[in-house]
């Protein structure tokens, strides 16, 4: 990280000019005129003001290219001529990596094998080809995705590929040859075939679809998983998808290999199928690598309105945008894509698609009828939906949207999110879930910043000074602890003291928590090192390998602001130059201290009143009074600050 220049890295892709000790450029994640995608060289980190993207080199590589972390810091390494050491391979993992290789020349010369029945035997021909076309399929579709067919006969394909040297050990692993009681035969006979591949197009598994009428046989079968087939992290079409997807920002989702194909046929390349399991997280996770907006193509029968619904609370859990598309009845994506001009379809789906929310309500509102309970339990199932969205103001968004859909209040509506949210949330901070409670009614959008924790901008005072003036020394008197006046200091009883330390010994002292996760997480990390006698630098921080950690480093590090700004905002005068940050800086502390003892008040109050004994009460009145002590004499010590 030393050795990258971020804006040598960033230069490739955007054109740069400098402005001040800074370079600005046009976007590159979103449209726009004027430049507000700032680059800092000093920093090594870039923030681009419009739509709020921000993070360093690794960052900007992972978002603009779709790297994976690994492959960025490959990437980088390469560009600045650092060979990186990987970790020496035992002979287990080496021995994983030969069988992963073995196993894909398996399954790449099956393809072969099965393309060749298909197009050069005379029951390929007749049977296997003649399917293809029935069902529309072009010559160049057939050879763009590689389709075979497997003979019907017990094990014509195990013997070749023994014969022509392949292991039977292999064979059996990719599950292309099943043993049973000494004998081998073919898994797919009498089949035709679509080969699945991996995300840098080599063959991993194979789906066979059954062409005659037996009815004790699977229509569909599919390769068993293995080390180089993971059905969960595969999705069909991927290969042929991903850069579409990408220049489309949309994936178009649907649920066979015929309907992945025809779309292509029909010039919709964006297209990708679940097949062989129902959708999977990391199959959603996987398109989210190229584009944050799926479009859901299902046919109208009830199975596939179901289907739709899961996958639609699936997508929304990871934060992107979901539409769905629900063909006519009778039709599904293949058949319509076949019967229609590619205009039709393209139309279809674009303007066809609507938005979860009012498909799923419109659905289930047809099902409820006028019947209370089953409407009560369709507003839960709505609102559990909602609830998944992470990000809090498109999340409010729909709560207005439902309410008027619903004719339930917004109000309520709000309850009915703030108590899934309490079930899911309750006590966990370790997942780096922002607080994500939302206050109701008409100022839903204002307060949800506000309101994501009352503490938000004291807690993020204290993280901003611990990144910035970590090292800079203070004078506070030494009774400072016991009397929290900060100041006035007088010069016989003095200490200096590191602000890093200053700030934590209060904070340690009390043993106060943020909030919001994500700055305990960082306060916790500078902690750390404080104990080892370290300082915590901004550049370990910036390109600390949780992203939840660094974004919000960056973030609070390319927000413009100054201390200055909090002594004008609370009226801080103070004469000494030096003494301006050791005003601000008690200042933040006690600020912080006091809206945390608020919170803690807030919270014996509300438990005060439920309790019935008359002991217990008199305790807790003492302990509130106690509290109240505390807090007057922090707010007097920052009144003093303020005069002063
Ligand atoms: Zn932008």
């Amino acid at each position: 990280m030393e050795a990258v220049r971020i804006e040598d890295v960033i230069g490739e892709y955007v054109n740069l000019r400098k402005r001040g000790v800074n370079l600005l450029g046009l976007c590159p994640f979103h449209n726009e005129k004027t430049p507000s995608f700032t680059v800092s060289p000093a920093k090594g980190i870039f923030k681009c003001f419009g739509c709020g993207k921000a993070g360093n080199a690794v960052g900007f590589l992972m978002e603009h290219e779709h790297f994976s972390y690994p492959e960025a810091l490959k990437f980088l390494a390469k560009k600045y001529h650092i060979e990186i050491e990987e970790e020496k391979i035992t002979e287990e993992e080496q021995h994983a990596q030969d069988e992963r290789e073995s196993l894909m020349a398996v399954t790449a010369y099956a393809q072969q094998y099965f393309s060749r029945m298909l197009h050069n035997t005379a029951l390929g021909k007749s049977i296997g080809l003649s399917y293809f076309k029935h069902r529309g399929f072009r010559d160049d579709s057939i050879e763009k995705f590689q389709l075979g067919y497997a003979q019907d006969t017990w094990d014509a394909f195990s013997s070749k590929a023994i014969e022509e040297g392949y292991k039977i050990e292999y064979l059996e692993k990719t599950g292309l040859t099943i043993i049973k009681e000494g004998k081998r035969y073919d898994r797919f006979r009498g089949r035709v075939l679509f080969p699945i591949h991996n995300l840098s197009g080599r063959i991993i598994g194979f789906g066979g679809r059954i062409l005659s009428a037996e009815k004790d046989k699977p229509k569909y079968l599919n390769s068993p998983e293995s080390i180089i087939y993971n059905k969960s992290k595969v999705l069909y079409g991927i290969y042929f998808a991903r850069t579409e997807m990408v220049k489309k920002d949309n994936c178009y989702l649907v649920e066979g290999y015929t309907d992945v194909i025809s779309l292509h046929q029909a010039g919709v390349t964006n297209v990708v199928a679940s097949s062989g399991t129902s959708l999977t997280t990391d199959q959603i996770k996987l398109i989210k690598r190229y584009t944050p907006n799926i479009t859901i193509l299902y046919d109208g029968d009830e199975a596939g309105i179901k289907a739709s619904f899961r996958g639609i609370d699936m997508i929304l859990e990871e934060g992107m945008n979901v539409k769905i598309v629900l063909f006519p009845p009778g039709e599904d994506p293949d058949s319509f894509a076949r019967n229609h001009r590619t205009s039709e379809l393209e139309e279809f789906i674009t303007e066809g698609a609507k938005d979860f929310i009012l498909f799923k309500t419109d659905i289930l509102r047809q099902e409820a009828g006028k019947d209370p309970i089953k409407k009560a339990s369709l507003i839960r199932d709505i609102v559990k939906s909602v609830s998944l969205i992470p990000d809090g103001i498109t999340r409010s968004v729909y709560v207005k949207e439902c309410s008027v859909l619903l004719e339930v209040s917004e109000q309520i509506l709000v309850a009915e999110i703030n108590k899934i949210y309490r079930k899911r949330f309750s006590g966990k901070y370790d997942n780096f879930i922002p607080d994500p409670i939302i206050k109701p009614k008409s100022t839903l959008l204002k307060t949800e910043k506000a309101e994501v924790s009352k503490s938000e901008g004291q807690e993020r005072d204290i993280i901003r000074i611990l990144l910035q003036f970590a090292e800079e020394e203070i004078q506070i008197p030494e009774n400072e602890n016991n009397e929290n006046t900060g100041l006035p200091v007088s010069k016989t009883d003095i200490q200096v003291i590191d602000i890093a330390s200053y700030v934590v010994s209060h904070i340690q002292e009390d043993d106060f928590k943020f909030e919001n996760p994500i700055y305990q997480a960082i306060y916790d990390l500078i902690f750390e090192k404080l104990e080892h006698g370290e300082f915590t630098t901004q550049e370990y921080l910036i390109n600390y390998t949780n992203p939840a950690i660094s974004q919000m480093v960056i973030d609070i590090m390319s927000t413009p602001y100054s201390l200055s700004e909090n002594w004008r905002k609370n009226k801080i005068y103070v004469k000494r130059e030096e003494d301006r940050l050791q005003s601000a800086v008690i200042h933040s502390v006690n600020a912080f201290k006091s809206r945390k003892i608020e919170r803690k008040l807030a919270q014996h109050f509300k438990e005060m009143s439920e309790i019935t004994d008359e002991e217990a009460l008199q305790a807790k009145m003492e302990y509130i009074k106690a509290l109240q002590d505390i807090q007057r004499k922090i707010n007097s010590a920052m009144g003093r600050i303020i005069v002063g």
